[in-house]
């Protein structure tokens, strides 16, 4: 277990400490796990506690404050807090008004948070609580603990808290909160397991290409596991059972919660929100309100949960009214409707002469297919001495080349290299996207100004190119480039003719010298580029640029052989 704590015991309360201390207007109740804000107890407004086991962050803590919580009650990793702690919370903040407690459907919680209920009832304080079970996951009314509470309980808080700041009586926002859960609907997928801090183990294990669907948020495993899928199935998956559940249909307005499980990336909650919104669009169900992030996690768990919560006009109303907590992000406006037409920047340029067939057709097709053919070799050797992506970025390079082929003049070999480097200009990115583009351009502008394309010129041209590789990345031979590829080949290739061989002769030559190239760049520190970085840790891998070069330069070679 690698985990960046102190203690597993002391998770908690340091965790606590540390949101307290960067949130002016929330303090910790002397010797509990309770945050609350500072102004409680709050005299002419009911106040809200939810709560449960830790793990969860940023709920519940982080939804304290005014529009949201009163006090969040924070159990150990994944277990309720004590009775003591919820009546300590209650008895804190409870004014007047008196307390609405939201908790989360788990036996645990039930007992914790109802008891403490009851005894401060017989001290006279009013206290109502409502129960949150969301997860669909789970057949209603199945042998089982009820539906879990899962990230829907954020929406409940949101409505919830802006009914009891509109100053609404403990009755009234009972009541939202219960509509609310009631059309309410949640599940989740899990892509990792997570660990408790004092287990040291994850909680289910997960092969690399399994999911667990309609899981908890506990590390508890869910209920059924499949095979990973795209993320837009996934969506399709859930979206449509949380649909059919709650009943929603075509015309009705929903609030759509993206939540992320802890260990999800921003761009892969994007790309499910993005799905979940055109979903929703093509149901003819509107969605009002949309959010995406990290909202009730399970620690370092990987995946999400999505959330709709149908809405009239007043419920957007709640969720829209002002609330100030350290993880509640605001209410942002409708999201736009997806699948509008974008504003294209491209304007392909086509030469009159465009799509003629040509000699240089079929060896462009064997190049696209070898670092087609390559990519996962490329890749590999990127991912030893730099980030992984040139195996990708090229094989990307080669199949837009495959698709604008038909645009550039095969008869013209400067017109053809000139198609190719605004091809990969465009495509291949990278440090290698605008490298090969100047080789190109410059290689073209060299094939133009030669009176015959024969061997010669075509040799000159790719003296050229290389020379403007070397201008625009000022690295040289010997630096662990592809240059290290690409000038002994130039040598061999220009050598061999001036000796009298034959062109494809020479140019099998050229291959051999760029292999024995690209081998000893493994014998080099490199100096430039990203793998610079690595120093000595990158001697025994050869440059994956320079073994790029290899790939192209030979399926050259063997096409014209
Ligand atoms: P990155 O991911 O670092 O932006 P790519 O993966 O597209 O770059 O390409 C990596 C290759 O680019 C390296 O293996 C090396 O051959 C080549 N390269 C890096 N810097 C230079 C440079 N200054 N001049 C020539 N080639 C370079
Ligand atoms: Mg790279």
């Amino acid at each position: 277990m690698k985990k960046l704590i102190n203690a597993p015991r002391q998770v908690v309360p340091e965790m606590l400490e540390g949101l307290v201390a960067l949130s002016p207007g929330l303090a910790l109740l002397e010797g509990e796990t309770v945050v609350i804000r500072t102004d409680a107890p709050l005299r002419d407004k009911v106040a809200l506690i939810s709560g449960g086991g830790s793990g969860h962050e940023p709920a519940h803590a982080g939804y304290v404050g005014p529009g949201l919580l009163t006090a969040a009650v924070a159990g150990d990793v994944f277990t309720s807090p004590g009775t003591d702690a919820v009546l300590a919370a209650i008895r804190a903040v409870a004014g007047p008004p008196g307390v609405l407690l939201i908790v989360k459907n788990y036996t645990g919680d039930r007992l914790n948070f109802g008891l403490a209920a009851e005894i401060a009832r017989a001290e006279r304080i009013p206290v109502e609580m409502v129960v949150v079970d969301d997860d669909v996951a789970l057949a209603a009314g199945g042998s089982h603990a009820g539906r879990r509470g899962l990230a829907g309980t954020v929406l409940v808080h949101k409505i919830a808290g802006a009914a009891a700041e509109r100053g609404m009586r403990l009755t009234e926002v009972k009541r939202a909160a219960e509509g609310a859960i009631a059309d309410l609907g949640t599940m989740g997928v899990a892509l990792t397991p997570c660990t408790v801090p004092a287990a040291g183990q994850p909680g289910f294990l997960l092969s690399v290409e399994e999911i667990e669907l309609g899981l908890g948020i506990h590390g508890e495993a869910g209920v059924r596991r499949a095979r990973i899928v795209p993320a837009d199935a996934l969506v399709d998956e859930m979206l449509g059972r949380i649909v059919a559940d709650r009943g929603i249909s075509a015309g009705e307005s929903v609030a759509l919660l993206v939540n992320g499980l802890g260990g999800t990336p921003v761009m892969e909650l994007s790309i499910v929100a993005r799905g979940a919104v055109a979903w929703l669009q093509r149901q003819g169900i509107i969605v009002a309100r949309a959010w995406a992030g990290s909202f009730l996690t399970a620690l370092e768990m990987a995946g999400c949960s999505v959330s709709l919560l149908r809405v009239d006009a007043e419920r957007v109303a709640l969720l829209d009214e002002e609330a100030k907590a350290p993880a509640w992000p605001g209410s942002p406006h409708a999201p736009a409707t997806l699948g509008r037409p974008r504003v294209s920047v491209r304007g392909a340029k086509r030469a009159a002469s465009a799509g003629k067939p040509g000699p240089l057709g079929p060896v462009l097709h064997a190049v696209c297919a070898a670092l087609q053919r390559e990519e996962r070799r490329l890749t590999e050797l990127d991912q030893a001495v730099g980030d992984g992506d040139l195996g990708i970025s090229l094989a990307r390079g080669a199949e837009a080349v495959e698709r604008d082929m038909a645009g550039y003049d095969l008869t013209n070999p400067a017109a053809t290299l000139l198609g190719l480097s605004a091809t990969l200009m465009q495509s291949l990115g990278g440090t290698s996207g605008p490298l090969y583009a100047a080789f190109l351009l410059r290689a073209a502008g060299a094939l133009e100004s030669a009176r015959t394309v024969d061997a010669d010129a075509w040799a000159a041209a790719f003296r050229a190119g290389i020379d403007a590789v070397s201008d625009l990345g000022g690295a040289a031979p010997g630096d662990r480039t592809m240059l290290d590829a690409l000038h002994p080949a130039c040598a061999a290739l220009q050598d061999a003719l001036t000796a009298g061989e034959k062109p494809l002769e020479a140019l099998s030559r050229a291959v051999t010298a760029a292999r024995a190239g690209a081998a000893q760049t493994a014998t080099v520190i490199p100096r430039k580029g990203r793998s610079s970085y690595l120093g000595e840790r990158a001697l025994g891998h050869p440059d994956p640029g320079a073994a790029a070069v290899v790939v192209w330069l030979e399926a050259i070679s063997e096409a014209l052989g």
